[in-house]
C-alpha cells in the first residue's frame, strides 16, 4: 500500500510510526510532515488544508489510502473531494465535520437527538444580545465561539466582568477571527473529563481504548490551557459499567442521530465527556483523533493499522481485528519555553540520538524541523515522548527517563502526567 497522511504534528507522526509497522505498507507521504516524520516518510511541502493542492498531489502519486489528521481539511471538504473521485480516504465529510466546525450545529444536533449535554442558554449573533442574556445565567457560565478558533474559543467565565471581556475580544474585536461571529452560552458542568474516541465506517463502530489528556500548562492543573501537555491510556480509566452507559446513552444515539439526519459519518469521532453526578454528558465533538491522546492510544496498538483503516475506507470495519496491548500508554509533551504564550523557534534539540537505552520509548515529533543534520524546535509543542508498558508506573518511568535525556533551551514539561485528579487533590497540589 501507498499511503498519504495529511498533517504535521505529533498525531500524524504517531500514525506514520504505526502504519510503517504494517507489512502491507510500501510507501508513506506526509503533507506537510515535520522534522521527525521526515525520517520515516516522504514529507511534501503542501499545506494539509489546501484541498486543491492536495488533490493535485494525490492525482500524481495515486495513494491507496489517504488519512486526514487535523480538523481544518475536513471542515474544508477534503474527503468530499477524494470521495467524488472514488479515492479511499479516512475522515468525515464536510457536512459531518460541522459537529466540530460549528458548536451551534453540535448543540442543536445533541438537543434534537436527546443526547445528554450541558443546558444551553441560547445562541447569539451580536454582543448586545449576549450582554442581555448574561443577566439571567448561573455563574460560572461557559461561553463558546461557534467556529474553529484553534482551541481558544471556549471560556469558562467566573463573573460578568470576565464574560463581557471575552465577548468583547471575540465578537467586537474579532480576535479569534470569523469563528467568533456567533457565540453560545451554556451551563458549567462539573466532574472529571474523559475522551471517548470511536472509529466507524458509517455502519459499524469500535471504541478505541480510553485516554485522558492534561490541558493546563503546569503541574497540578495550574496555568493556562494548551493544546495538550500529555496523555495516558489505561483500561482502568473506564470501568465496564460506565463504558456501557456511554455506549448506550451517547455513542449509539449519536450514530443513530447522524443516520436519521442523513449524514454519513466515516472516520474517527472524538467525544469529549464530562462525568457528572447525573451521568456522562457531551462537552464537544471532534471529527478526528485528538493530539496527544492519539500518541498514548497508538502506543498500545496491537493490530495492523493500515489494514483496519483500509477496511474502514471500504465500508467493512471488523471491530474484532482491533486488539490492544494490556497495561498503559503514555505521552509526555515537551514544549517550548513560554508556550502557550509567546515562544521562540529555532532552538537546537540535543539528546535525541542517545535514547537507544530506552527500549520501547518513541519520541514523536510535533513542532520540529530539520536544518542540515540538526533538529530544531518549530512550534509550541515540540516532542511527545511516548511509550507503552504493562503498568502505568512503568510507562511513566520510561517516558520520564527518556525525557530527561533530551534538551533544548527553554524546554518545559509537566512532571505529573498520568496523575489522577483526585490523587492530585489528595496530594495537596
Ligand atoms: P470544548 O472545546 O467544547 O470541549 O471545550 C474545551 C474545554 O472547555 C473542555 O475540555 C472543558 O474543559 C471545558 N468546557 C467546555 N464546555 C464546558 C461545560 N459546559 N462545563 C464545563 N467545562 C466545559
Amino acid at each position: 500500500m501507498k499511503i498519504l497522511v495529511l498533517g504535521g504534528g505529533g498525531r500524524e507522526h504517531a500514525l506514520v510510526w504505526k502504519l510503517r509497522e504494517s507489512p502491507r505498507v510500501e510507501k508513506i507521504w506526509c503533507a506537510p510532515g515535520n522534522g521527525g516524520i521526515a525520517a520515516e516518510a516522504e514529507c511534501v511541502a503542501i499545506d494539509a488544508g489546501d484541498v486543491a493542492a492536495i488533490v493535485a498531489f494525490a492525482e500524481k502519486i495515486h495513494p491507496d489510502l489517504t488519512i486526514v489528521g487535523p480538523e481544518l481539511p475536513l471542515v474544508k471538504g477534503m474527503t468530499d473531494a477524494f470521495r467524488q473521485r472514488n479515492w479511499p480516504v479516512i475522515g468525515p465529510s464536510q457536512q459531518a465535520a460541522q459537529l466540530e466546525g460549528s458548536k451551534v450545529f453540535a448543540k442543536e444536533f445533541l438537543a434534537r437527538h436527546h443526547i445528554p449535554t450541558a443546558k444551553m442558554y441560547g445562541t447569539f449573533h451580536s454582543p448586545a444580545e449576549v450582554y442581555k442574556a448574561l443577566n439571567s445565567v448561573a455563574w460560572p457560565v461557559v461561553i463558546k465561539a461557534d467556529g474553529l478558533c484553534a482551541g481558544k474559543g471556549v471560556f469558562l467565565a467566573p463573573d460578568l466582568v470576565a464574560a463581557k471581556d471575552f465577548v468583547e475580544q471575540v465578537m467586537e474585536k474579532n480576535e479569534l477571527g470569523p469563528g467568533g461571529r456567533r457565540v453560545l452560552l451554556e451551563e458549567t458542568l462539573e466532574g472529571e473529563e474523559l475522551s471517548f474516541i470511536i472509529l466507524t465506517d458509517g455502519k459499524r463502530y469500535a471504541p478505541l481504548i480510553p485516554t485522558r489528556d492534561h490541558k493546563r500548562v503546569f503541574d497540578g492543573n495550574q496555568g493556562p490551557n494548551t493544546g495538550g501537555m500529555g496523555a495516558y491510556s489505561t483500561d482502568e480509566l473506564l470501568p465496564e459499567e460506565l463504558r456501557e452507559t456511554i455506549r448506550l446513552k451517547i455513542v449509539e444515539p449519536t450514530l443513530k442521530g447522524l443516520a436519521a439526519d442523513g449524514i454519513k459519518y466515516q472516520g474517527f469521532l472524538y467525544i469529549g465527556l464530562m462525568l457528572t453526578t447525573s451521568g456522562p454528558k457531551v462537552l464537544e465533538f471532534n471529527c478526528r483523533l485528538g493530539d496527544p491522546e492519539t500518541q498514548a492510544i497508538l502506543a498500545r496498538l496491537d493490530f495492523d493499522l493500515a489494514e483496519v483503516l483500509s477496511d474502514v475506507a471500504a465500508g467493512r470495519l471488523d471491530p474484532s481485528k482491533m486488539l490492544w496491548k494490556p497495561g498503559a500508554g503514555v505521552c509526555v509533551v515537551l514544549t517550548s519555553g513560554g508556550y502557550p504564550g509567546k515562544f521562540e523557534n529555532g532552538k537546537r534539540i540535543d539528546g535525541l540520538t542517545s535514547l537507544g537505552q530506552f527500549t520501547g520509548v518513541k519520541v514523536l515529533h510535533a513542532g520540529t524541523r530539520l536544518v542540515g543534520d540538526a533538529v530544531e524546535t518549530n512550534g509550541g509543542r515540540v516532542l511527545g515522548v511516548t511509550t507503552a508498558a504493562p503498568t502505568l508506573d512503568g510507562a511513566l518511568a520510561a517516558a520520564y527517563g527518556a525525557a530527561t535525556k533530551i534538551h533544548f533551551e527553554g524546554m518545559h514539561y509537566r512532571r505529573d502526567i498520568g496523575a489522577h485528579p483526585t490523587r492530585l487533590k489528595a496530594a495537596g497540589d
